[in-house]
């Protein structure tokens, strides 16, 4: 250990404790402070929405890394602090106790937090929001074969919640204000594909329709829509969306444009603090634009670049992005941006799996989305991510083409 400031790292989630592992796997021998405010170590959210609540997995068998590990990589893990505030002309942040740690590099890595409803009624006892394992504990009690769960929201974490609340043997229906599910994720043609399974698995999915008032007295008894509709239910899980939590980085004078802007090194307009994960956005080389990402694997991603630019090795963030998500027996698979494309070309890999291409107006390759048996869709939107890093032209006919060997078009047209 050297007597310079630690590198500290505000958020113990994912990006945070990845990053805090990543920076001594680059070397760094000074010290490392991680500090989040959820009171256990950090841990992995995927199972939340799925294996948790379906009681195959334990929260304590979601944690990141055990104690030793901490104690062993000389991580000091706090898992009680939230930061008040960041003085960065002392480049110090502060404890409400009014303790300071000085940094040499801070990362923020603070995550996003679940949009509330703002319904009357929103407040009852029965309504929740799945982000922590604390919720999924509340959650888990409340999926008991024979009752009603009304979900609000058919992105992900609806639809997760949904597929799960089916196996456990509830009711479910979904309400989601805009036309079809997963506007922000994919084209209309693949959530289409799924929302179909779900009905098919008898989930009653409702859209372009809003909560007008959720009712009961001490608890939720149902959900008033605004088509006047009347749903009784047991409990409500809202998936509506998140916000970045740059609460600390705005009151610092960091820029924040849809999360804390970062350049595509990750570094904010303040040269010795970083940002990565769901609270940061970033300039993608391949997209061209700034954005935001809300997945597992850009957090883990973006932990890795982020230690070693901590680091000053001026590295690039320009992975492709990709996603997964598991509902039912189908398994999802995004790799790219689909939302931002005009066409998609379907390909037919198996007898319910499909792999949707997701072309731009030039033609380049700017997704894919995989449903299906996992070994029916895994090849090919691997090959198509190689292929969108490369910002591929790829004629639709070939897409189209199951027997088309999407690995040999590697070296197609690149723009
Ligand atoms: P999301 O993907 O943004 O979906 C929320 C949905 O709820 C949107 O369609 C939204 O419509 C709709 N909505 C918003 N306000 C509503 C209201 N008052 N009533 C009814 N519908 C409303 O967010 P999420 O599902 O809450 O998930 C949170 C984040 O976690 C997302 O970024 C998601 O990608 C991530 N996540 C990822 C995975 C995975 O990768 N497998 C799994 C779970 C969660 P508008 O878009 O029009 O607002």
């Amino acid at each position: 250990m050297t007597n310079q400031p630690a590198m500290v790292i505000v958020g113990a989630g994912q990006s945070g404790a990845r990053a805090a592992h990543a920076l001594r796997e680059n070397g760094w021998k000074g010290g490392i402070t991680l500090l989040g405010n959820e009171g256990v170590a950090p841990y992995d959210r995927p199972p939340l929405s799925k294996a948790v609540l379906l009681g195959q997995k334990t929260t304590g068998e979601c944690t990141l890394y055990d104690e030793a590990f901490y104690r062993q990589q000389g991580i000091d893990l706090r898992t009680d602090a939230s930061v008040q505030r960041i003085d960065r002309a002392a480049r110090r942040v502060v404890l409400p106790s009014g303790h300071a740690i000085a940094y040499h590099r801070l990362l923020i890595a603070t995550g996003a937090a679940p949009r509330k409803l703002t319904a009357p009624g929103a407040t009852l006892a029965g309504v929740y929001y799945l982000r922590t394992v604390v919720d999924a504990g509340y959650i888990a009690g409340e999926l008991q074969p024979g009752r009603t769960i009304a979900v609000i929201g058919a992105g992900f974490i609806g639809l997760e919640i949904a597929a799960t609340a089916i196996a456990c043997g509830c009711n479910v229906v979904v309400i989601e204000a805009g036309s079809r599910a997963l506007m922000r994720a994919v084209p209309e043609i693949v959530a289409a594909h799924l929302v179909e399974r779900h009905r098919q698995m008898g989930v009653d999915i409702r859209f372009a329709v809003q909560v007008d008032r959720i009712v009961g007295r001490d608890r939720v008894t149902g959900v008033k829509l605004s088509d006047g509709d009347n749903i009784a239910c047991d409990c409500v899980i809202a998936g509506i969306g998140v916000k970045p939590r740059t609460e600390l980085a705005e009151a610092a004078g960091l820029d924040v444009a849809d999360g804390i802007a970062v350049d595509d090194t990750l570094r904010t307009n303040d040269p010795h603090v970083f940002a990565a994960g769901d609270v940061c956005s970033f300039p993608h080389r391949l997209f061209r634009r700034r954005m935001r990402l809300e997945c597992w694997k850009n957090a883990e991603d973006q932990a890795r670049i982020v230690a070693r630019n901590m680091l000053d090795r001026g590295e690039t963030y320009s992975e492709v992005p990709w996603f997964w998500s598991n509902q039912y027996d189908m398994t999802i698979q995004i790799a790219g941006m689909p939302a931002f494309s005009v066409s998609t070309v379907v390909r037919e890999t198996g007898s319910t799996s499909r792999v949707f291409f997701a072309l731009d107006r030039d033609g380049v390759l700017v997704g894919a989305s995989g449903v299906g048996n996992p070994s029916e869709i895994a090849r090919d939107v691997r090959a198509a991510q190689a292929l969108i890093a490369r910002r591929a032209c790829v004629e639709p006919a070939l897409l189209a083409d199951r027997n088309a060997k999407l690995k040999s078009l590697l070296a197609a047209e690149v723009s």
